[in-house]
């Protein structure tokens, strides 16, 4: 019986979260957050891509780079019941797993080849929608395929509906103006951090609450502070380039 295999690495995310806190628990559920998949070593040849561009989605299988140090426990309490209940750790999709793989659906907006110094290349797939750490390792891509990944009347058991965390995103002024300076480069900054943080990337337990604290996001090369004014208003007080603190 063979008990381990080795993989290669097969390619690298380039993702506006670049810490674990606020990055949404499932992808789909921040559409504006856009990032890249470069593959790499044996694998950065558009070969092993040709005919991927006809799908709208594709699965990754990656590895949770971030958490993987910190091992696993056969019980975990999945944020969905509140942070109080513990469930088999492969009865969620806690990143604490006995093999640290995780697996996201994402959109695929465009496949490119980038032409490079030296006759080399580079095949980058162009994503949204991702819920991936930067720098997440990927091991695997597969197109998505909705007769087979689509199975309708299946049960969710307790998460069958997305969550519906809606708080309301205020900006402080200071905050419009510097995301207004960045419109060139980041069109979409307010929309994303709108989607981030409606969600309420707020620890379980201080869900549905308010509190004094003032929070802080990095998202792409920004350092986003905000805080909880009520029960259902996030204020952004501001927004600075990450060399700028
Ligand atoms: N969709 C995947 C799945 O079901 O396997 C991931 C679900 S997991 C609950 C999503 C969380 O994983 C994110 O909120 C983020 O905190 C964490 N995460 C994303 N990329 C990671 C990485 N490379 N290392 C560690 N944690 C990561």
């Amino acid at each position: 019986m063979i008990e381990s295999f080795n993989f290669d690495v097969i390619g690298t995310i380039d993702s506006p979260y670049k810490e674990k806190f606020a990055i949404p628990r499932q992808p789909g559920i921040v559409s504006a957050a856009h990032g890249q998949l470069r593959l790499i070593g044996t694998a950065n040849n558009a070969e092993l891509v040709r005919g991927l561009e006809q799908f709208s989605h594709i699965w990754l299988l990656f590895i949770f780079h971030g958490t993987q140090a910190q091992g696993w426990k056969p019980l975990v309490r999945p944020p969905r019941l509140g942070g109080n209940k513990k469930l088999g750790v492969l009865a969620t999709r806690s990143t604490f797993r006995p093999n640290p793989i995780g697996m996201s659906v994402v959109k695929l907006d465009r496949v490119e080849q980038q032409n490079l110094e030296h006759n080399k290349s580079q095949v980058i797939l162009h994503i949204s929608g991702l819920d991936l750490l930067d720098g997440t390792p990927i091991i695997d891509i597969k197109p998505y395929v909705p007769y087979a990944d689509i199975i309708a009347g299946a049960d969710g058991g307790y998460a069958q509906e997305q969550p519906i965390e809606s708080l309301s995103v205020e900006y402080s002024q200071a905050a419009e103006l510097a995301i207004l300076n960045e419109s060139i480069i980041h069109p979409q900054l307010k929309t994303f951090i709108t989607q981030v943080l409606s969600q309420d990337p707020r620890p379980a337990y201080k869900q549905k609450s308010t509190d004094d604290k003032v929070y802080g996001v990095s998202l792409y090369d920004f350092n986003i502070k905000f805080k909880v004014t009520d029960f259902s208003t996030i204020q952004v007080l501001s927004v600075l380039k990450n060399n700028a603190l």
